[in-house]
């Protein structure tokens, strides 16, 4: 699936020589191809994506292998499956918490003024209080040519870690480096899914943006405000994810009532965090039709017991719970495109692959094979337009 097998390789062992030039590489190389072509899974060809001493690799396993009570079990009916882990995950991500906490209150949305840009959309600098004092900020993007009559798809994207990040979403840059330095990435993904028609929702991501960052005074949680948030909602019985999600539905609750918007056709995607969040808000609520989570999605840890993700993307106990195949099942029957970069040095290739293809056995399961996928860039860490466009227009039509 995705991508060619040969290219797979081909890049993989590019990595490889890249990162250690020596004889021994190159010999682990050769052994590593011949090993691949005789049918071993990628898995079994890679090299660990990381070392740990014997003693703590064996604790990380045995200890990390949780109870996986809502793993895929294809003898279950798929439904009864699926509405069983995902009213267990929204439990153990504190979002249950959070909905009771707040089902009294009012989200409130202030539209701001539409700016005319050069480009064939207005944006405008909107916010939206989804709890108490929680102001987040985000940038609409809206057609010049949208009207009522014709309601348009929304893309919903959320930043990850990037202070400016609504601000390189939405293309209205700081100034001339920070223009530099999004566009060289085709980072502004928000204005150019308006530019191709879609109504755009570009929020700050809580944690992650310069306006709804948490504060580490002292230092005390490694000068990182995502960490912060991650200890602070602990403490609270939430995690950044649950809050997070709440904003991403808050946002939902709101655009889907929007008179230029297609309720039936909302698609998200999100790089690094943000793809994180697109990944949870996906598997969590089914209004988001086509999801493309870029350079996010992956199992929780390798199999040496590394994990992944920035502390600020912890769900407690989550292998108790499965892993990000359920995840990926979650979206189910709706449409699940994971692009990654080949080069992108927070990922492990193959432990990726390995995750598409039991995913793509949960689609299955649900008799929609093809609405997922799994598709590789050539570079790092950064979005891969070129690869998500022709699955949106495919998963919305
Ligand atoms: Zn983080």
């Amino acid at each position: 699936m995705g991508r060619n097998m040969n290219n797979f390789f081909h890049t993989f062992s590019v990595r490889t020589f890249t990162r250690t030039i020596n004889i021994s590489s190159l010999m682990i190389g050769i052994f590593s191809h011949l090993l691949f072509c005789q049918g071993l899974s990628a898995q079994d060809a890679a090299q660990p994506f990381v070392t740990y001493s014997n003693s703590i690799g064996n604790y990380l396993k045995r200890i990390q292998q949780g109870k996986q009570t809502h793993a895929f079990d294809p003898s279950l009916g798929f439904e009864e499956w699926q509405t069983k882990a995902r009213k267990a995950l929204i439990k153990l991500t504190g979002l249950k918490k959070l909905e009771k906490e707040l089902a009294g209150f009012m989200p409130k949305v202030k539209l701001g003024e539409p700016k005319k840009t050069e480009d064939s959309f207005t944006r405008s600098l909107c916010s939206i209080e989804t709890e108490p004092g929680i102001f987040v900020p985000f940038y609409l993007l809206v057609p010049k040519d949208a009207e009522p009559t014709k309601p348009r798809p929304l893309l919903l994207c959320p930043h990850g870690h990037d202070k400016l990040g609504l601000h390189s979403y939405a293309g209205a840059f700081k100034d001339e480096k920070h223009k530099r330095e999004v566009l060289k990435k085709e980072g502004d993904i928000g204005a150019q899914a308006a530019r191709r028609g879609f109504v755009v929702v570009a929020p700050a991501t809580r944690g992650l943006a310069e306006e709804v960052l948490i504060p580490d005074p002292k230092g005390r949680h490694g000068n990182r405000p995502c960490r912060a948030q991650l200890i602070h909602g602990l403490l609270a019985g939430r995690t950044p994810i649950a809050e997070r999600v709440w904003d991403m539905q808050c946002l939902l609750d709101w655009a889907e009532k929007h008179p230029l918007i297609d309720p039936k056709r909302i698609a998200m995607t999100g790089n690094s965090g943000g793809g994180v969040l697109t990944a949870y808000t996906a598997a969590i609520d089914t209004r988001i039709r086509v999801a493309i989570p870029s350079c996010s999605f992956t199992s929780v840890m390798s199999a040496e017991g590394f994990i992944f993700h920035c502390d600020c993307c912890l769900i407690p106990k989550l292998r108790d719970w499965g892993d990000w195949k359920e995840l990926g099942g979650l979206v189910a029957p709706r449409h699940l495109l994971i692009v990654h970069g080949a080069d992108d040095s927070l990922h492990h290739p193959p432990t990726v692959e390995k995750l598409a293809v039991n995913i793509g056995n949960i689609f299955q399961a649900a008799g929609v094979r093809n609405h997922t996928a799994l598709k590789w860039g050539s570079s790092g860490h950064r979005f891969y337009p070129q690869k998500m466009w022709p699955f949106i227009k495919k998963g919305l039509k």
